[in-house]
Parts: C-alpha cells; sequence; structure tokens
C-alpha cells in the first residue's frame, strides 16, 4: 500500500487529513509510483470545472512504441566514503575519454560529462556524494542508472561507503565496485571484498551478482575494465528512450552565470531538447535558447542520455524538477502561472477546504456542529437578500450556516482568497466568475458553486446541511 502522507512530506507538502491535493502536487505523487495523473472532469457539479482550459503537461508516455526506441547511454553516479577517490576516478575518465578524444581539452564543468567507451556514451554525474542524490530521489527525479561504489584499498569500507550502499539499494539502482587506490603498498583487496560481502555486495568470483574493478585512478590501472563493466551493465539494463518523443529531462545543476543569466544542466530523459523549443520547468517558462555541451561548445539539439547546459531560464530552477517541452510559448506561460498562483497559495497555508459534499461526513463523523460558510455573490441586490433570508431560514441539528459575505457582482479572485482564508463555499447566483478568480480558485481547491435558479440553490444547501449530499469522492 501507498503511504502518500509520507510521500507528501517528502515532496515538502504537509497537508492537513482529508485536504484535496493540488493537481500538481497530485501528478508528482503519481510519478513517484509511475502513474499519470488525469485530471477528471465534473460534469456533477454545477460549477466552472467543466468551462475551464486545462493546459496539461504533456506526459511522456510509459510504453513507447518499440521501434520507436533507440538504446540511451547509462547515466552513472559516483559515491563513497570521503577521500576514497571519488573526485579522482571522474576526473581520470574527462581527462583521458572525452568525447572528442582531445584529452585535456575539456573546461566546462556543467555537472556531468559524458564519455565514448567502444563507440558507446556513458554520462556520468560530476558532482560526488549523495546529497544531490537523495535529493533528486525525495522529488522523484533520480535519473541515474548506475551508481559506482568507491572503496579505497588500504581504508576499507568506512561510514560513508555504508551509507552510498544503502542509498544505491533502496533506490534499486545497478550497483558497480571500484575498489580504488589499489596501487598502494598497503592496499588489502581481498579484506575489501569480505567487508563488502558482510554487507550485501559480493563479487561475481564468489558466486554473488556485484561487479568489481580494482583500479587505481593514480596510475589508470584498470580504469578501462571499469568502463567496459559500466557498458555491459548498461546493456544488460537495456536502457532505451525515444528521441522523438516531446522532450522532457530533469535539472542537475542550476545557477546564475554573470553575463549569461539564468543556466541550468539538464540531462535529457527523452525526446530532442532543440534550440528554440518553449518548456516549462517546475514553475516557471522559459525557451531554450542556446544548448552548451560539455566541452564548452555550443549545440543545437541533445538526444537522450545527453548533459546539457540550457540558458534561457525565466527563474532559477530546482534541481530535481523537470523541464518539459510545452507545444507554445503560451502554453508554457500559462502554465507556469498556474503553478505559481498553486504555490502562492499553499504558502498561505489553505489547510482543509469545505466542500458542500464534506458537510455529510463531518455530520456522519460527529464533533460538534458542522460550519457551513458562505460567500455569496448574486447578479442583484435583491436576490442577496432574498437568497440570504431564504438559507439563513434552514435550521439543522447538525449544521451551522453563516455568510462571510453577501453581496452583488461578479466572483472575484478577491472572493476566491477571501474564501481560502476562511474556509467558505462560493455560491455565484446568475454571476459570472472572473477568469483570475477561476484560476486561483482552482488552484485553491476552494469549491465555486454557480445557480441560475433560486430553489436549487437554496435545495442545495438545505440538503448540505442536513446532510443529506452524498461525497463526490
Ligand atoms: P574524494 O573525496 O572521494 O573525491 O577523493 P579524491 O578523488 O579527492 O582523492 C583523495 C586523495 O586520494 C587525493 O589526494 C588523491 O590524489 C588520492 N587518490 C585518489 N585515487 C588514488 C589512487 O588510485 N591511488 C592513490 N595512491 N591515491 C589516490
Amino acid at each position: 500500500p501507498f503511504n502518500i502522507m509520507a510521500d507528501l512530506i517528502k515532496i515538502g507538502v504537509f497537508p492537513a487529513p482529508n485536504q484535496p491535493l493540488e493537481p500538481d502536487i497530485a501528478a508528482k505523487i503519481c510519478e513517484i509510483h509511475g502513474f499519470t495523473f488525469e485530471r477528471e472532469k465534473r460534469d456533477k457539479d454545477k460549477g466552472f470545472h467543466k468551462e475551464v482550459e486545462v493546459i496539461k503537461e504533456p506526459e511522456a508516455p510509459k510504453q513507447e512504441p518499440e521501434d520507436l526506441l533507440k538504446t540511451r547511454p547509462p547515466i552513472v553516479t559516483i559515491m563513497g566514503h570521503v577521500d576514497h577517490g571519488k573526485t579522482s576516478i571522474l576526473d581520470y575518465f574527462r581527462k583521458s575519454k572525452v568525447v572528442s578524444g582531445e584529452a585535456g581539452g575539456i573546461t566546462q564543468h556543467i555537472g556531468a560529462y559524458q564519455v565514448i567507451h567502444n563507440d558507446q556514451e556513458i554520462t556520468f554525474l560530476d558532482t560526488p556524494g549523495h546529497a544531490i542524490f537523495s535529493d533528486m530521489r525525495a522529488r522523484g527525479a533520480d535519473i541515474t542508472d548506475i551508481v559506482i561504489i568507491v572503496v579505497a584499498a588500504n581504508d576499507g569500507i568506512m561510514p560513508q561507503t555504508l551509507e552510498a550502499i544503502k542509498h544505491a539499494k533502496k533506490a534499486k539502482k545497478t550497483i558497480i565496485v571500484a575498489i580504488n587506490k589499489c596501487d598502494l603498498p598497503s592496499s588489502n583487496v581481498d579484506r575489501v571484498k569480505s567487508q563488502l560481502a558482510e554487507n550485501g555486495l559480493q563479487t561475481t568470483d564468489f558466486g554473488g551478482d556485484t561487479e568489481f574493478a580494482e583500479v587505481s585512478a593514480l596510475t589508470g590501472k584498470n580504469m578501462e575494465d571499469l568502463l567496459e563493466l559500466i557498458a555491459l551493465q548498461a546493456e544488460v539494463l537495456e536502457l532505451k528512450a525515444n528521441p522523438k518523443a516531446t522532450a522532457r529531462a530533469a535539472v542537475i545543476e542550476a545557477r546564475v552565470v554573470p553575463g549569461r543569466g539564468t543556466t541550468a544542466t539538464v540531462i535529457v530523459e527523452s525526446g530532442t531538447l532543440k534550440v528554440g523549443t518553449p518548456f516549462i520547468c517546475g514553475p516557471y517558462a522559459g525557451k531554450v535558447r542556446s544548448l552548451i555541451n560539455d566541452r564548452g561548445a555550443a549545440i543545437k539539439s541533445a538526444h537522450p542520455g545527453m548533459p546539457v547546459e540550457v540558458i534561457g531560464f525565466e527563474e532559477l530552477p530546482n534541481v530535481g524538477d523537470h523541464l518539459t517541452e510545452m507545444k507554445s510559448e503560451r502554453e508554457a506561460k500559462s502554465l507556469a502561472s498556474e503553478r505559481q498562483e498553486a504555490q502562492r497559495l499553499v504558502r498561505l497555508k489553505p489547510q482543509h477546504r469545505n466542500r458542500m459534499e464534506d458537510l455529510y461526513s463531518m455530520v456522519r463523523d460527529g464533533g460538534g456542529k458542522a460550519q457551513l460558510k458562505l460567500i455569496l455573490k448574486c447578479d442583484v441586490q435583491g436576490s442577496v437578500e432574498a437568497i440570504r433570508k431564504a438559507v439563513l431560514a434552514i435550521t439543522s441539528e447538525k449544521v451551522e450556516c453563516t455568510f462571510i459575505t453577501a453581496a452583488a457582482g461578479p466572483i472575484t479572485e478577491s472572493d476566491i482568497s477571501y474564501a481560502a482564508s476562511t474556509d467558505a463555499i462560493v455560491l455565484g447566483f446568475n454571476v459570472k466568475v472572473e477568469a483570475k478568480a477561476v484560476k486561483s480558485a482552482k488552484s485553491a481547491s476552494v469549491e465555486v458553486k454557480l445557480y441560475s435558479i433560486v430553489y436549487e440553490l437554496i435545495d442545495q444547501v438545505r440538503e448540505a446541511m442536513l446532510g443529506l449530499l452524498e461525497p463526490l469522492t
């Protein structure tokens, strides 16, 4: 069973019990569990839900047509205890095996780089340590396929080695062990192997299923073998992506570069990211102005598995956010403002949202008199008075009804924020909902009900107050 509460807390959302989730957040939770989130149209409602245009971030289809899938490079993270040689291994590959083959020609530090081994690309995440790893995992954006656990042959396993093993196992990653510093006279490979075996990593020599390489990042000994093991494991994993799909990429680094503005390094997950592509990334819109590869060269497009620095962010994105290609800048902007509004309202702490239907369960669950708070907006002052009187005349032992406001005029954004802060339901009689109000009502999950027939309105309120409405969910 899923523990949604725990998942929510992990992504920094602290909902009250029974609080409806923002669509955006629901989508994230779905993503963590490998589902695709779709919004249901609530035709049952007399509300505005039907008319609202919902711009959805295109979802990468989970099941891509087989013939469109192409092999993609593995994404490798190096983890291990401090000083055991993570940086040295990364530097060794970077210097000796860069894609262009021009040793020493690499200057850019964009957070990841690629090497070519027997015509096969391998992508290394350049940020050693598991801080970033668990951070990205928590956001459901962990893109690593293979984890290299580095252990110094002279030191043996240390606390951070164990932690790294724990992380990698929990994330169900393919693990390759690199026993480093094998050039040292004090190295003791057998000891390291038995220590690792005690911790669940048994070498294939001893009937286990973990590949080991005995290397030296200093002398370069067996470093080719390590690459070969990575390539083999990648083959076993059958890593594939559709380069023709909607482009999607994960942010692994983000920074502000003087003279260049906001840039972020992403790793393309599917599709092909091209210059000129409009996108959404977290709550921000953007458009790819330029792409820079791991050698500092401007490129036109980036394929799956490739790390690339993207220029064209509106604001600094978060590590772990996904960049998704959008059809147009307009749609990207619109989705961005929807998400920003949702964030703003989450920050305003919209706790439990009342819905008329919820009164039913509140009444059933007991706990004193339930409160039905209403914000009423009508076309004319005459209807305001008539409806208010009729509603207040309804008597219920279980529900107490109060009007936060009752006035003539359309439903505005401020009605919605008022409803959000007082936990009220908004009723409209023969009025329109302003466009901005539609948006914020959606983001804040404020219930808005529209009526054009007086007795329907009164009846529904009565039913709610008598606890007769069935919950919709
Ligand atoms: P990190 O903290 O895991 O990134 O470790 P570093 O890559 O910074 O390496 C720590 C120290 O070990 C440095 O002084 C390296 O020069 C040294 N070192 C790394 N790899 C080797 C190796 O294979 N052999 C020897 N003798 N020293 C190494």
